[in-house]
């Protein structure tokens, strides 16, 4: 399908390939499914996602990017495209009529009639529920809904239950809604990091080591908790409906546990990086590396008096594992456990001399 490609932030993994292949699958055998949900990081990704395969549904090339139906389907001008999106923090009933009026009619141009959910997860329970409807008893056989969410855990599994899922590995979004806090908490690690870079060797106790990264961690932390209160307390003066206040709140603290998870994962995945620099300087010193050769020259003495005789494969043993571990951040690892893992090897190649 030539109209996914050249989006720059769908990653180029196993997981996307098979998402590609499955729907152009179905693309040429016509087998085009009347309910999609999108999921992965950044809206806007996703929504260019969503543009991009209505094209291809669409396109009477199959999905050129270059004909009229496709460039205009990819803006989200295209006469057959309904975009819906919350107003405000909530899906409201009158968002989902709109699109069940769109539904109601015949299509203005050939092709099919597409109409695409952003933030799915904020509807609330009445829209739901006339969306669920439409779902059940389409107006136009021929019609494709596509649901976006990034946050699928908070949506009803009964709109859930009714749509093909596509979870889609996407290079995460630097966006307005998450933006700005986003960048604070970065630069936070950043500096946390920086400091401990700068202030401890391969020759200090990891134990401190260990400890400073939990102490910017939970900072962090408290952050992003502090943030969630002042977002609910803003919420809760709102004067919305109390179901529609409960679901906003429900869907700010996955949106904030998520976040959480990613700064937690970020963090340390630098902590190896630093770690993995350390290696790199024992290796450039048993190779006769000067001291200015060395990521950290600090470092230099104690590898030239302690650490030249510890052996390369431990050290690229060592290595691998980092690499195995940072991979499986965010998976299933507690990252704590992942990092203490690798302290302990660093502690086992020192106490080798
Ligand atoms: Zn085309």
């Amino acid at each position: 399908m030539s109209c996914f490609d050249g989006l720059e932030f769908l990653l180029d993994d196993s997981v996307n390939q098979l998402n590609i292949n499955l729907l152009s699958r179905m693309l040429g055998q016509g087998r085009i499914s009347h309910a999609y949900l999108f999921t992965g990081s950044g809206i806007e990704n996703l929504y260019m996602l969503a543009l991009s395969f209505a094209a291809c549904i669409n396109c009477p090339y199959g999905g050129c990017g270059n004909c009229p139906v496709c460039r205009t389907t990819l803006e989200g001008t295209h006469p057959n495209i309904l975009t819906v999106e919350p107003g405000g923090n909530i899906l409201r009933v009158e968002e989902i009529s709109n699109l069940q009026k769109f539904m109601g009619m015949s299509a203005y141009s050939p092709g099919r009639k597409i109409c695409i959910i952003k933030e799915a997860e904020l509807m609330n329970k009445a829209a739901a529920n006339r969306l669920l409807k439409t779902l059940e008893d389409p107006a136009d056989p021929e019609s494709v809904f596509m649901l976006l969410s990034e946050e699928i855990s908070s949506m009803l599994p009964t709109i859930v239950s009714r749509c093909l899922v596509y979870r889609w590995n996407l290079e995460p979004a630097r966006e307005k809604k998450e933006g700005a806090d986003f960048r604070i908490m970065e630069k936070y690690i950043d500096e946390g990091l920086r400091e401990i870079a700068a202030e401890s060797s391969i020759e200090s106790s990891l134990p401190d080591l260990s400890i400073r990264i939990m102490e910017i961690l939970k900072k962090m932390e408290e952050g992003i908790k502090t943030d969630l209160e002042k977002e609910v307390a803003v919420i809760k003066k709102s004067g919305y409906a109390e179901d529609d206040i409960e679901r906003y709140v429900s869907v700010l603290k996955s949106r904030h546990k998520r976040q959480l998870a990613k700064f937690r994962n970020l963090g340390i995945s630098n902590v190896f990086d630093i770690i993995s620099a350390w290696l790199e300087d024992i290796i450039s010193v048993k190779m006769g590396s000067g001291r200015e050769r060395l990521n950290f020259i600090k470092n230099y003495n104690y590898i030239n008096t302690n650490l030249k005789k510890v052996r390369m494969e431990d050290i690229m043993r060592l290595m691998g594992n980092i690499e195995k571990n940072r991979m499986s951040l965010g998976y299933s690892i507690n990252p704590e456990l992942a990092l203490d893992n690798i302290f302990l090897q660093v502690k086992k190649l020192r106490n080798q001399e």
